[in-house]
C-alpha cells in the first residue's frame, strides 16, 4: 500500500496567500507592511540562494524585504552593528541571520544581539531556551521545526502519546523539533550519529522526523508500517538525466518507504517550502500591531 502525500508545497501554498490577504487588511488600515531584514555574510552560494527564494516569498505576499550583505571577511563588531541598527529601524519587524555565518564569527553571539521581538527565525538562545523549557513560551519558535509540525497535524496524526523519533540533533531542526514535539506530549527518542541500533530505533516511531542530511539514510526496513514520516533532509546528489546534472532527494528513500509509511512528505515540495511560509507568518506576527515592540536584553 502506498503512503499518503503530505503536500508541503501545497499547504505552504495556503499559508502563504493567508499571510498576504492579511498583509493586504493591514495595510488597508493604516498600518505599514511587515518588514523582514535578511544578513547575509559571506557568499556561500546555498545562503544566497535561500535569501533570494525568501525576499522572493516577502514580495509576493505583501512584505518588504531589506537585504543586508557583508563580506565573508566582516568582523564581529561589522555584524553586531547592522543588527544593533536593525533592531532599532521600526520598518524592519523581523531579522534573519542566514546561517551558517562564516567560522571566525561567534554564532552565539550574533544571534542574542538580535532583539527577542524581532527574532522569526527563533534562533535567539532565550527563545530556544524557553522552547527547552516546560511551560514557557518563546516569542517565536524556528521556522523549518514549526514547519514539521504543521506538517504533521496536516497529516491527521495524533501527537500526544505518539512514539516520535527525531533523527538528528542540531540546534536548527533536530533539538528544536524535538522540544516541539515534547511539548505536544508525543515520547520523543533523539538519535544522532553515536546512537545504536538506528533502524531498530526508527522501527518504534510512529512519528519519524528525519534531519540528518545524508541521502536516503533511512530504509523501507526501519519503518514502523503505518508510520508518519517527515524528511527534511536536503541532499544534492549527481543525476546525469537532469538538465542541471543534478537533483535533490532527502534523507529518506522515498519510493521504497512509501510502501510501508502511512503518510510521507516529498523531497522537494515537502519540509522545504514551509520553512519559508513559517518565516512569512513569524514576521506578519511580529508587525502585529499590539505586538511587544521590543524585548532586547543588552
Ligand atoms: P547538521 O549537519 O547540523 O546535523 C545533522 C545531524 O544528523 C547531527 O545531529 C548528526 O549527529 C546527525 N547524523 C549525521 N549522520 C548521521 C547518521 N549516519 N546516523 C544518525 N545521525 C546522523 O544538519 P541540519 O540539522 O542543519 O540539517 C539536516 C538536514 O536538513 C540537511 O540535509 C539540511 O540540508 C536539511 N535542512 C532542511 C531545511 C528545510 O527547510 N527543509 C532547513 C534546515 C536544514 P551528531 O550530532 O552526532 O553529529
Amino acid at each position: 500500500m502506498s503512503a499518503r502525500l503530505i503536500d508541503g508545497k501545497a499547504i505552504a501554498a495556503r499559508i502563504r496567500a493567508e499571510i498576504a490577504q492579511e498583509v493586504q487588511t493591514m495595510v488597508a488600515a493604516g498600518h505599514a507592511p511587515p518588514g523582514l531584514a535578511t544578513v547575509l555574510v559571506g557568499d556561500y552560494h546555498a545562503s544566497q540562494a535561500y535569501v533570494r527564494s525568501k525576499q522572493r516569498a516577502c514580495a509576493e505576499a505583501g512584505l518588504v524585504s531589506f537585504g543586508h550583505e557583508l563580506p565573508a571577511t566582516a568582523t564581529q563588531d561589522e555584524v553586531e552593528t547592522v543588527i544593533r541598527a536593525l533592531n532599532v529601524d521600526a520598518r524592519v519587524h523581523g531579522i534573519l541571520v542566514q546561517l551558517p555565518l562564516p567560522a571566525h564569527l561567534d554564532e552565539e553571539r550574533v544571534l542574542a544581539r538580535v532583539d527577542l521581538a524581532k527574532d522569526v527565525d527563533g534562533f535567539h538562545p532565550i527563545n530556544i531556551g524557553r522552547l527547552a523549557m516546560k511551560g514557557r513560551k518563546p516569542l517565536f519558535v524556528p521556522c523549518t521545526p514549526a514547519g514539521c509540525l504543521v506538517l504533521l497535524e496536516e497529516s491527521g496524526a495524533t501527537l500526544a502519546g505518539a512514539n516520535a523519533v527525531v533523527l538528528g540533533r542540531s540546534n536548527i531542526v533536530g533539538l528544536p523539533v524535538a522540544m516541539l514535539l515534547l511539548h505536544r506530549d508525543a515520547t520523543v527518542t533523539v538519535c544522532h550519529s553515536r546512537t545504536r541500533e538506528l533502524p531498530a530505533v526508527c522501527r518504534q516511531a510512529d512519528i519519524l522526523i528525519a534531519a540528518v542530511g545524508r541521502a536516503e539514510l533511512v530504509r523501507a526496513d526501519w519503518i514502523k508500517p503505518g508510520a508518519i514520516v517527515i524528511d527534511v533532509g536536503i541532499n544534492r546528489v549527481a543525476d546525469p538525466s537532469s538538465p542541471r546534472g543534478s537533483r535533490l532527494i532527502g534523507d529518506v528513500a522515498f519510493d521504497e518507504v512509501r510502501e510501508v509509511a502511512g503518510a510521507i512528505t516529498p523531497v522537494p515540495g515537502g519540509v522545504g517550502p514551509m520553512t519559508i511560509a513559517l518565516l512569512l507568518r513569524n514576521t506578519l506576527t511580529a508587525a502585529q500591531p499590539g505586538q511587544a515592540k521590543t524585548e532586547r536584553l543588552d
